[in-house]
């Protein structure tokens, strides 16, 4: 493959983002009436394309339509969720269906219109690394085009005093279960690819989905009901203890406010790092509605007389895998409870095993050594998301701030749709220095801890 010259006057930006998820298409939807300010934001993918693999028929988003990507920063935008439906004339279906939930597949088709109609977003762009030039004082992002055009592999750079990073997540497949998931043979794959390999699970002869979270559940529901009665041939197992229900309480919501965040940024990291494992049913529950539904199929197949053909334990850890032949799948088990184990011989296995954020290492390779680490190594982030860096970097003015790669310092709310707009209106306020974005100084009726160590009276 030929490569095109390097070297090339690299562009000065006020911003570049890196990646296009929901959360930094949030900060470009903000960013754009924003008068002067120059920014550009680039994602390796050819296109928007939120979860493809699980946007299950039906599936709905786990936060109301108004945790969109503006709204909660700034109703009076045209990026709203509501607009886009005022744009397909379907605001009055909308207000009539009275779902504050919507579809997953329509959040992705919202998103996409979103995408479509930006300037400032380059699909087609990995970004490579981030260097820093000292002589400029300015960040050097590098970049590789994925889609060559011609056979011809380019590279491009571009300079910028503001880097925000939005990489996200990726599949996680835990390391006992990496050889077997690589192998060629009889299908293993992530959840994450569940839609494109359906049609070879629903005719596999025996099929085990392992996890029990969201994704596992909804997977779980959907081979349920695309099996024939009687000969469902499904197992459902997963380590979590419980089938439990994702928080949902009105109150309990309120751990994913800006408050319940800023005080959690204030606490010391060993109380964050204990808080965030002890919360786990706030973000990997499974939600009430699909459990419902699991169980509504479990009991309609139930009817004819007899038990569906179905296995669901908690509380079983998958602690090894090996193919006896090509063809077929053999799970070794573990249940703590119990102090037991099994095996399991199955002909096709759905890991719902999670995702994991992207490490930010290789994008911010170059310039590693000059961030700030905590007690185990991961980056400080400071209250305002950004990356604590090295006085060389930081007394030049350039920041790099990170979007979903902060739950350690930040918490449970780092991944979530609905503190999106604010996130991203609190960057923008901070890269240009005036709120341009009011933003509620109070968003929750729990006072998160003592004010000042003294419980004030009413
Ligand atoms: C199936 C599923 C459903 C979810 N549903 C909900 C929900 O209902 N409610 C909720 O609050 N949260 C939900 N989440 C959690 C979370 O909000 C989403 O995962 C969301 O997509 C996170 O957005 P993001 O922008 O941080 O990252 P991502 O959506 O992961 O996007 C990151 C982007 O960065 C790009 N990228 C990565 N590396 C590079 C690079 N080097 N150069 C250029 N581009 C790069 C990737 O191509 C990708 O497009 C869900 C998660 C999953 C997996």
């Amino acid at each position: 493959m030929r490569r095109s010259p390097v070297r090339r006057p690299a562009p000065l930006r006020d911003l570049v983002g890196v990646g296009v998820g929901p959360a930094n298409l949030s900060l470009a939807a903000l960013a754009q009436p924003l008068d002067g300010l120059d920014a550009v934001f680039l994602d390796q993918s050819g296109s928007f394309r939120w979860h493809p693999g699980l946007l299950v028929e039906g599936a709905r988003l786990q936060v109301p339509f108004l945790a969109d990507l503006v709204t909660l920063a700034d109703p009076a935008s045209g990026w709203s969720f509501l607009n886009y439906l005022r744009e397909h004339e379907r605001l009055f279906p909308f207000y009539l269906a009275e779902r504050f939930h919507v579809r997953r597949a329509e959040y992705d088709a919202y998103c996409r219109w979103v995408a479509e109609r930006l300037p400032s977003l380059r699909f087609g762009h990995r970004v490579d690394t981030v260097g820093f030039d000292p002589e400029r004082a300015v960040f050097d992002v590098r970049y590789t085009r994925t889609e060559p055009v011609d056979g011809v592999e380019s590279r491009g750079r571009v300079s910028t005093r503001a880097v925000v990073v939005g990489v996200g997540t990726e599949p996680h497949v835990p390391q006992e279960l990496r050889s077997l998931w690589a192998a060629p043979g009889a299908p293993v794959l992530h959840a994450a690819d569940y839609l494109e390999h359906r049609e070879t699970l629903v005719e596999a002869g025996h099929v085990t989905v392992v996890g029990i979270g969201q994704s596992g559940a909804e997977i779980f529901l959907d081979l349920l009901r695309r099996r024939p009665v009687g000969r469902e041939r499904l197992h459902w197992l997963g380590r979590t203890e419980a089938l439990a229900p994702m928080e949902y309480s009105r109150l309990g919501l309120e751990h994913f406010t800006p408050d319940y965040t800023r005080y959690f940024h204030g606490l010391a990291e060993p109380v964050r790092d204990r808080l965030v494992a002890s919360q786990w049913q706030l973000h990997r529950g499974i939600d009430d509605e699909t459990l419902t539904a699991i169980h509504d199929e479990l009991y309609r197949r139930a009817l004819g007389g007899g038990w569906p053909d179905t296995v669901i334990t908690p509380g079983v850890s998958v602690h090894g895998a090996r193919r006896p032949s090509p063809a077929a799948i053999e799970l070794r088990l573990d249940h703590a409870q119990q102090n037991t184990t099994g095996t399991l011989a199955t002909d096709a296995v759905v890991l719902a095993t999670g995702y994991r954020e992207r490490p930010l290492d290789g994008v911010l390779g170059d310039i590693a050594d000059r961030l700030g680490r905590d007690a185990r190594g991961r980056f400080r982030v400071d209250e305002r998301f950004r990356l604590v860096l090295d006085p060389t970097i930081a007394e030049s003015g350039c920041r790099v701030y990170v979007q979903n790669a902060e739950r350690h310092t930040h918490g449970v709310g780092a991944p979530d749709l609905g503190l999106v707009a604010w996130r991203s209106a609190s960057i923008l306020n901070d890269l240009i220095g005036e709120e341009r974005y009011p933003l509620p100084r109070r968003s929750a009726f729990t006072r998160f801890g003592l004010a000042g160590g003294v419980m004030a009276g009413p």
